[in-house]
């Protein structure tokens, strides 16, 4: 018989995609099948998730279906779903960037912990606190996010998380539990239950299983974030390894020994097993190049430019006013000044000074106390630019790499094939997580 398949789901922001992988033995982790579904997430309510998960299963080759041992999924951070007693969904999600919980901040401010990751208008945590201040909470029974809700609709079970999802509910992962100032709270009964991502939680309910051609015995495992996913598919599994997502942002996230968290600059730390996955978010990135530059023409001037020989330009690229990571300043101006005549000119002079942000962000993170760089991997659309990376390496001064595979579906897959345990037993072991 064939071996057993690992399906990963991936919801974004922009397009939601599977990825079915060998699950175990030498050919573990290669690639059996993909779908993809167009879907805008700013346009769906969570049953159009449910709809974009179906049309996804039955995009999947029959073969592969039926081969499916487990699956798991993961979603975009902070966008969730309050539910009632049978999971309806009882109103439009709260998306991950929404943020009209900015009402409830001082309230928050109040009970939560300084520099707390649920301290931001846009943290679930926020939105449950403003969702408990209109009319229609009282038929709230659960508060999902939007990769608990996707799993509900293969298991059934309602009412649980992952403890990255979990984070920004105010979950706490160096002790695995939530923390007694939100446990006091009266909504502390909508809370799900948590546990680490990959744990085995049900099988697939019965009549999807009929539905689509799966095993009776397809395991649904706990899901994690979209960004953790593309993390743990560019398979950096050694402290020191980082991700730079170079898309319409600049994210990054290192692998460190030690949790590093600071609010006023949007840094916090996952847990990943025993280790910790620091991580910050700059205004700066694709959007700023986008401005100025056509795909093609960043493609055809980037290929004309010397990597080697540094730009003398200082620009501080955004897209608008304010910036939070490295430097926090609601204020800050894009600086794009003196401008040259010549496009490659221009072209290099905002790379380089991008590469010179993304390293002051990997030092910020060190500063804090994570584990210093070593190698850093490049998801997104950047990734493809190979000058840029040159640019990169030079200022980041450790090896640059584009990521193996750079689809979150890919890591999440990975998750579902049960790999997590064995990823995180690969680890250096620590003592405990720092409890702090
Ligand atoms: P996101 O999912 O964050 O919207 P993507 O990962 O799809 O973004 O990447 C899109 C971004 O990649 C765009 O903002 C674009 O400016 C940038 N991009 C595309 N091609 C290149 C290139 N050759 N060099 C640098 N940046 C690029």
């Amino acid at each position: 018989t064939a071996s057993p398949l690992a399906l990963g789901i991936d919801f974004g922001t922009s397009g939601a995609r599977a990825i079915a992988v060998v699950a175990t033995g030498e050919a573990a982790g290669s690639i059996r099948a993909m779908a993809g579904a167009k879907y805008d997430l700013t346009q769906t309510s969570a049953r159009d998730w449910q709809l974009v998960l179906e049309a996804l299963l039955a995009d999947l080759p029959v073969s592969v279906r039926c081969n499916l041992g487990a699956i798991a999924c993961n979603g975009t951070s902070a966008t969730v779903v309050p539910c009632a007693a049978d999971g309806a969904p009882l109103a439009d999600p709260l998306l991950y960037n929404d943020s009209r919980a900015a009402t409830v901040l001082p309230e928050l401010r109040a009970i939560a912990p300084p520099e707390h990751a649920v301290l931001s208008a846009s943290s679930s945590l926020a939105k449950l606190l403003w969702w408990q201040q209109q009319p229609e909470f009282t038929r709230t029974r659960w508060f999902l996010h939007q990769a608990d809700w996707v799993e509900f609709c293969l298991h059934g079970q309602l009412g649980i998380s992952d403890y990255h999802n979990a984070l920004k509910l105010g979950y706490d992962p160096a002790r695995l539990r939530y923390p007694d100032w939100l446990q006091g709270l009266a909504i502390a009964t909508l809370l799900p239950r948590v546990l680490a991502p990959g744990t085995p939680i049900a099988p697939i309910d019965e009549a999807i299983a009929l539905r689509f051609d799966l095993p009776a015995a397809c395991t649904v495992r706990a899901g994690t974030t979209d960004s953790i996913a593309a993390f743990l598919a560019a398979g950096a599994l050694a402290p020191g390894t980082a991700v730079t997502s170079l898309g319409s942002t600049l994210v990054l996230k290192l692998l460190s020994e030690r949790r590093v968290e600071a609010a006023q600059y949007g840094i916090y730390s996952h847990r990943l097993g025993h280790l910790w996955l620091a991580g910050g978010a700059s205004n700066t990135g694709g959007a700023v190049l986008q401005q100025f530059f056509s795909a093609n023409d960043l493609r055809d001037l980037s290929a004309c430019l010397d990597p080697e020989h540094p730009s003398e330009l200082d620009y501080y690229p955004l897209p608008r006013a304010g910036e939070r990571f490295p430097i926090a300043d609601p204020e800050l101006l894009p600086r794009l000044q003196p401008r040259p005549d010549d496009p490659v000119a221009f072209l290099h002079g905002l790379l380089e000074s991008m590469s010179r942000i993304e390293t002051l962000g990997y030092c910020r993170l060190q500063e804090l106390g994570a584990t210093p760089l070593q190698r850093v991997y490049t998801a997104g659309g950047g990734a493809l630019n190979v000058a840029w990376e040159r640019i990169r390496a030079r200022h980041l001064k450790v090896p640059v790499a584009a990521a193996q595979h750079s689809e979150a579906a890919y890591g999440t897959a990975l998750l579902a094939a049960g790999q997590f345990d064995a990823i995180v037993a690969r680890l250096p072991r620590l003592a405990e997580p720092t409890l702090e």
